[in-house]
């Protein structure tokens, strides 16, 4: 079959060997795969990677001088089953799967080792028990955005964003727009959006932000006035003398009381934004850390993979709630793929371009350079060679 691979940060389109499903596995042919910013990543900084992967004792994330065929966002058809499947796929099924597959000699993220190639590539293999028929007759285009929006899905969940809540989103690369999408769908509102890209911006406005700004001249925290939330060490400290004052005041009844029925309503600490850091450089967390109104709560998405400092004490002294996250579920995955094929989230502005094998190359460098783009898709059956 033909295949792109990476080798020393070189792409080359080749013919590899069709894979064999093993136990449990199922053959795809694969319709679309998203090309993601890890992949680029991956290109230039696997072996930093690699690195930390084995900090956690995972040996077999790709390095850079091995021969890896990324891609681990696709959907395929069912072309063959390996043996002790349950057949609950049938052939011919269009199919989504969590990138993760089990080998002789244990479990690897598809696309990002070597042992377990990824699809950019005319076929992939797949765990029978992590695949999920596509839905509704939801076409490839779309489908193959369930990995990418189950990012932003599980990144909204470990934010708690309730109705009532102002969300803010810092980058709008794909990630960013996925979280964009996934929040509107969600309802909520306002969802505000920050990128210096103009290009950029524009796609979070086709994704639903409410308000878009430009952090060159605009601040993102302060683009929604009027939600109460507090910005200065003097407004939290007249909160605490202030609302003890108002509550003692009230006859008959003990304000500890009041307090503590407040706590449990989630109502005794003070209205705060939930902002995405989905860019990822240094100094971004220490940025939004110092931007953001006091007790945010700070989910941070984008992948920064040098060294980074930050202000603990000021982090403290506003009680900056810092989250970590990472991927999803396999059930958060499922429900993205029901999410999109029932039309509850619209992903579509995502996609800006498709290219065949032969047009990867190219597609990384645009993806690079140029901030019109977003998510380009590959289909291994295109001639395509320009986004
Ligand atoms: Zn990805």
């Amino acid at each position: 079959m033909r295949a792109v691979a990476c080798t020393d940060g070189v792409l080359s389109v080749m013919e590899r060997p069709a894979p064999v499903p093993g136990k449990g596995q199922l053959l795809l042919e694969v319709t679309r795969c998203g090309i993601c910013g890890s992949d680029l990543h991956a290109r230039v900084h696997a072996d930093q990677v690699a690195g930390l992967m084995g900090e956690l004792d995972y040996p077999d994330f790709m390095r850079s001088d091995q021969e890896v065929v990324f891609g681990h966002e696709f959907c395929g058809q069912v072309v063959a089953q390996g043996p002790g499947c349950r057949g609950t796929v049938l052939e011919g099924t269009p199919v989504v799967a969590v990138p993760i597959v089990r080998g002789p000699d244990g479990v690897h993220p598809v696309g990002l080792s070597a042992k377990a190639p990824g699809a950019y590539a005319e076929q992939v293999l797949v765990e029978e028990s992590l695949a999920f028929p596509v839905p509704n007759g939801l076409g490839p285009d779309v489908a193959v955005l369930t990995e990418p929006m189950a990012v932003g899905w599980h990144a909204v969940r470990r934010g708690e964003v309730g109705k009532g809540d102002v969300a803010i989103v810092i980058g709008c690369g794909p990630i960013g727009l996925a979280v964009i999408s996934i929040l509107k769908g969600r309802g909520i509102e306002p969802v505000i959006a920050s990128d210096p890209s103009p290009g950029r911006r524009a796609l979070a406005s086709a994704c639903g932000a409410d308000v878009v700004v430009d952090p060159g001249t605009d601040s993102p925290y302060t683009a929604a006035p009027g939600h109460g939330h507090l910005t200065t060490a003097p407004e939290a400290l007249e909160l605490a003398v202030g609302s003890v004052e108002k509550l003692r005041k009230v006859p008959l009844v003990d304000w500890r009381h009041v307090w503590r029925t407040a706590e449990r309503l989630g109502k005794a600490t003070p209205k705060a934004p939930v902002i995405f850091e989905c860019v990822g450089v240094p100094g971004m967390i220490d940025n939004v850390i110092s931007g953001a109104p006091l007790f945010s709560r700070v989910v941070v998405v984008g992948v920064c993979m040098d060294n980074d400092a930050i202000r603990p004490a000021l982090a403290i002294n506003k009680e900056i709630d810092l989250r970590f996250v990472l991927a999803y579920t396999p059930l958060e995955y499922r429900d993205t793929l029901h999410m999109l094929a029932e039309g509850e989230i619209d992903a579509s502005p995502l996609v800006t371009g498709t290219v065949g094998l032969d047009g990867v190359d190219r597609a990384f460098d645009v993806l690079g350079a140029a901030d019109a783009h977003a998510k380009i898709l590959i289909d291994p059956r295109s001639a395509a060679v320009e986004p």
